[in-house]
């Protein structure tokens, strides 16, 4: 089979992505394992998670890249996923080390073009201990409304975006991204939603690391987002094990450009619920490697900010049909995903570097 080049490794939707990285898989002699998820897609179509494996069965290094934690930023990562496949990276692998691909893990919001999942959370608020009381973040409630006012244009947005650029000539502009970003549980229909049970998604990644990081006694773990920081450019985010031991090998490993989330020196402000918790009780008993989030960049903040504002108040007055809803959709799918073939090959190439890196140090830790 011939097997796509980094810019054919892109799709226009969460069903071509699907398809092709299946396709690409099978075809690279992956192990294919598929979680079905309960839901449908806009069209009806079937939406799932696809994890790809490479390498031994017992492997003791593993590389873990993931797509898609925020759903529409899928279109990013799934053709980055495929194209490292289609460079061959899983016939570079030193003896002992496996690479692991997980497509789509939040793949409702993959086809439905929505940042969060079917149960209208950010997954990456999501894996906090929700035996616990959850996390405070009051700021939120105070600008709930103004966030996603009663109509989108016109005097009740111009009053809702005066109030909210108040609200952060008062209180600075790290407290005014903390209120709106850093995550919420109190307001199911809002914005940055952490959920109070585990959903789908969570539950699914934690069973695919269970089977995948079984055998590991050491790993690296990438997470593929985009719409923070300088378009293009691939910002490696170190979210775990967060000790200053751990991000030092995170800079050993990868260059002193990686960041640290937790003391807010990259482009994201600090959050909890990560999807890096979950490695938690591996580095607990003594399985090491880094684990990353990967940003990058698409368009400036206030772009990505509002489109983002956008869809989650289509979402919470109920509106599927016409052409603002057409409108901002397409805005939301822009505002992650950059649908030109330069910006591609940016993210390949940051990829491939950083899987480079990876397996280097799995062979030789
Ligand atoms: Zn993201």
């Amino acid at each position: 089979m011939t097997l796509p080049t980094p810019a054919d490794s892109f799709s226009q939707s969460y069903v071509e992505a699907s398809a092709k990285f299946r396709v690409t898989a099978a075809g690279a002699g992956a192990a294919l394992t598929r979680y079905a998820n309960p839901n449908r897609g806009p069209n009806g179509e079937a939406l799932a998670t696809d994890v790809a494996r490479f390498g031994p069965a017992d492997a003791a290094g593993v590389l873990l890249i993931n797509s898609g934690t925020h759903g529409a930023e899928g279109f990013c990562g799934s053709g980055a996923q495929i194209a490292l496949m289609a460079a061959g990276w899983q016939r570079r692998l030193p003896p002992g080390v496996a690479l692991v691909l997980s497509h789509a893990i939040n793949p409702y919001g993959f086809a439905w073009l929505r940042r969060v999942t079917e149960e209208n959370v950010d997954l990456n608020r999501n894996f906090v201990d929700h035996a616990q009381p959850h996390p405070a973040n009051p700021g939120y409630a105070e600008i709930h409304d103004w966030l996603l006012p009663a109509a989108w244009e016109g005097p009740e947005r111009e009053t809702a975006d005066a109030a909210l650029a108040r609200f952060t000539a008062e209180r600075g502009d790290l407290a005014s991204r903390t209120a709106q970003s850093s995550g919420q549980y109190t307001h199911p229909d809002g914005m940055f939603y952490g959920g109070i049970a585990p959903t789908w998604s969570n539950r699914t990644f934690h069973a695919i690391i269970d089977a995948h990081l079984r055998t590991a006694q050491r790993f690296c773990f990438f997470d593929l987002h985009t719409g923070l920081g300088p378009s293009g450019y691939g910002e490696p985010s170190y979210v775990g094990r967060d000790t200053e031991e751990g991000f030092a090998e995170a800079q050993r490993w990868f260059g002193p450009d990686v960041t640290w989330l937790s003391r807010g020196t990259g482009a994201s402000q600090p959050l909890g619920g990560h999807i890096g918790e979950p490695f938690a009780p591996y580095h607990a008993r003594g399985v090491t490697g880094p684990v990353l989030g990967i940003e990058f960049g698409t368009h400036p903040r206030e772009v990505v900010r509002t489109a983002l504002r956008a869809e989650h108040w289509l979402h919470r007055r109920g509106i599927a049909d016409g052409q603002l809803a057409a409108r901002i959709k397409r805005d939301l799918r822009d505002a992650f995903y950059v649908d030109a073939d330069e910006w591609k090959a940016q993210i390949v190439a940051r990829c491939e570097e950083l899987t480079g890196k990876a397996i280097a140090n799995l062979a030789q830790a």
